[in-house]
């Protein structure tokens, strides 16, 4: 017996079981590959400048419109006063990085006035992080909808949110943070039911948090804590916008023990003794880590004067000091939420 044939032998022997540990190993590795990728998208959330890590957000204004056209017909919405723009918003925002904002979510829609490669412009002349989205808004009588949303399905119109999550905004490679929608009054129509859909299946493939002006509007809550449901996705995916417009404080702290976001965003001067008073039944309800505090402003309402959205900083923090609030309560919901409400993650629920 020769050595040759002997050595073959014991090669192709172990050649099928090597072959499985190969594969194994494989598989392994893919997986591993895959996780750190998933885990490092979680650590991270996109602003118009590029990813950031998720801990640098700081302290951020979670609904805010830098400029919009709402109100402008069809067709209108995109376009600017530029000069006019940065020579009212570039002060405004270094004002308010000033009194300590670090990041804004900007919630202009696509087709009432987006535009991303002027919000970044704006965050490189100021230095505060911006947030852009993906989504149309609903509200406004469905007059901000693209006409061929209507014919689509909502696994189309998700494509479409998805393609700019992955690969960036009107052509460029500005990415968005959130999805934004939004529910007209009365019963949700089909239109709004689609939408939401469809921003249900952008959120189970990129893990974007859901946005929604809501408002007043328990039937429409219901309808979508009912589609969250059905597609198994966790309330914690999904933001109640608007949701200050409530009377009825109960339904608020309801809906937060079920997991979901309540956005309080319509702080002003005139009212933070009310923002105060709903913060306090959050506070007795152990509910802060639910909350999310704004103002709705807007830097450049189809080029008018400035809606502040300054006094959460100025005034409400302070008063909430006064009221006993510690720093470590409001550091919860001015850093630890919009953290955790826009963490890039497909929150599953089995
Ligand atoms: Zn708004």
């Amino acid at each position: 017996m020769t050595l040759k044939p002997v050595l073959l032998s014991f090669i192709s022997a172990l050649l099928p079981r090597f072959g499985i540990w190969l594969l194994f190993l494989g598989l392994l590795t893919t997986t591993a590959c895959r996780e750190a990728k998933l885990n490092e998208a979680k650590k991270t959330i996109p602003t118009v400048n590029g990813p950031i890590p998720i801990e640098q957000l700081g302290f951020a204004l979670t609904h805010e419109h830098i400029m919009s056209n709402f109100g402008k017909d069809k067709g209108e919405t995109s376009q600017y006063n530029e000069e006019a723009l940065f020579k009212q918003v570039v002060p405004y925002l270094r004002k308010l990085k000033s009194l300590g904002v670090n990041s804004i979510f900007d919630c202009t829609t696509a087709y009432f006035g987006r535009r991303v490669d002027l919000l970044q412009r704006i965050s490189d002349s100021t230095g505060i992080q911006l947030i852009t989205n993906t989504g149309f808004y609903g509200a406004a009588n469905d007059r901000y909808i693209p006409p061929f949303a209507f014919e689509s399905d909502a696994m189309e119109i998700s494509k479409i949110w998805i393609e700019e999550f992955r690969k960036g905004i009107d052509g460029t490679d500005i990415r968005p943070g959130f999805i934004k929608l939004a529910f007209d009054e009365g019963i949700p129509s089909p239109i709004d039911i689609k939408l939401f859909t469809a921003g249900l299946l952008t959120h189970l493939s990129t893990g974007l948090t859901l946005a929604v002006h809501t408002g007043d509007n328990p039937e429409a809550v219901n309808q979508q804590l009912q589609l969250l449901e059905e597609y198994k996705v966790s309330s914690s995916a999904w933001i109640w916008v608007h949701a200050n417009k409530v009377s009825d404080i109960d339904i608020l702290l309801k809906t937060a023990s079920k997991g979901a976001w309540i956005s309080l965003d319509g702080v002003n001067t005139s009212n933070i003794d009310t923002f105060l008073q709903i913060i306090d039944q959050f506070k007795s309800r152990n509910l802060l880590h639910r909350i999310l505090l704004s103002h709705d402003g807007n830097g450049f309402p189809r080029g008018g004067p400035i809606r502040e959205f300054e006094a959460v900083p100025k005034e409400l923090i302070p008063a909430m000091r006064i009221h006993g609030f510690t720093e470590r309560e409001i550091d919860q919901i001015m850093i630890e939420n919009p953290k955790n409400a826009f963490r890039i993650v497909v929150r599953k629920e089995d």
